[in-house]
């Protein structure tokens, strides 16, 4: 037996893990700490990949199960499951192939059923916090222009932008996209009237965010501020509110026209527990409205 085709088998966390010699030699004892350090998660996705129960709109392959969120489920406090949360799918978050997460399976889906792409070529897009494969997919529709925001970029590609305070003339944009960040941001009617601002007459803005079917009224109390109330009652320690069904109306007032797309109408012919998406998630979307109506 050679040192390239060696092996050692170390039990860990009730699993025997194999590693090659070969990548301690040549990687060094870093390399091996790595492979002992995600050896846990290899394995729950090895799982994760047997079977074809499930099924990844993105990358199109099919598996036993999706990663879940967390603890999955069990995550979400009894406050929010009884406020009616809204959500994307904590169980069936992310797929063991290409890695993409459900609400961004899910805006897919949704871009497809409603046809969004085609505002794409030749538009304007401004895509906060962007999704990388939806990222990807808008790029490659050529629009006229493409700017990806953050507050906190992660590449050199995405430049750092406040939402509140988008630097950008008016009407700017055809297309917004700002996936899950509205329940992040403090002043957030300061938020949406940015981005009505910098959409021209006409655009369009996906505003997926979290919210309680049941309650309505938003729930936004200056006690509530430690990581573990924040998770039990907004759904995560970064979460700023839990939008009640006021959302709409707050959308509204700002100055748009709100349309709530359910999952159950435009997504039907799909079986959102296989997509791993959550059947009560709906798109909104909302339309600066055009000139003449304004
Ligand atoms: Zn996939």
């Amino acid at each position: 037996m050679t040192a390239a085709n060696s092996t050692e088998a170390i039990h860990r966390e009730g699993r025997t893990v194999t590693l090659t010699l070969h990548d301690l030699l040549t990687r060094g004892p870093g390399a091996l700490k790595r492979r002992l350090h995600d050896a846990p998660r290899r394995a729950r996705v090895a799982v994760a990949r047997s079977g074809a129960s499930q099924h990844c709109v993105a990358c199109d392959r099919s598996f036993g199960h999706f990663l879940p969120f967390r603890r999955g489920s069990k995550t979400l406090s009894r406050f929010l499951v009884e406020a009616g949360y809204v959500t994307g799918d904590f169980d069936n978050h992310q797929c063991p192939y290409c890695w993409i997460g459900d609400r961004e399976r899910h805006l897919l889906m949704y871009f497809d059923a409603l046809d969004l792409w085609n505002r794409v070529t030749g538009s304007r897009v401004l895509h906060f916090a962007p999704e990388p494969e939806l990222r990807r997919r808008l790029c490659a529709l050529r629009p006229l222009r493409y700017v990806a925001a953050d507050l906190l970029p992660y590449d050199s590609e995405t430049v750092a932008m406040d939402v509140t305070a988008i630097p950008e003339p008016d009407g700017s944009f055809d297309l917004v996209i700002c996936n899950h960040v509205l329940e992040h941001v403090p002043d957030v009617d300061r938020a949406l009237s940015e981005l009505l601002r910098v959409l021209r007459p006409g655009g369009i803005a996906v505003l997926q965010t979290p919210f309680a079917a049941d309650r309505a009224e938003t729930m936004e109390d200056p006690a509530i501020s430690t990581d573990a109330d924040c998770l039990t009652f907004y759904g995560q320690e970064d979460h700023v509110r839990l939008f009640g069904r006021d959302l709409f109306e707050r959308i509204a007032a700002a100055g748009f026209e709100v349309r709530y797309a359910e999952h159950s109408d435009v997504l039907a012919r799909f079986d959102a527990a296989r997509e791993g998406v959550s059947l009560e998630e709906g798109l909104i979307l909302a339309t600066r409205p055009p000139a003449d109506r304004s």
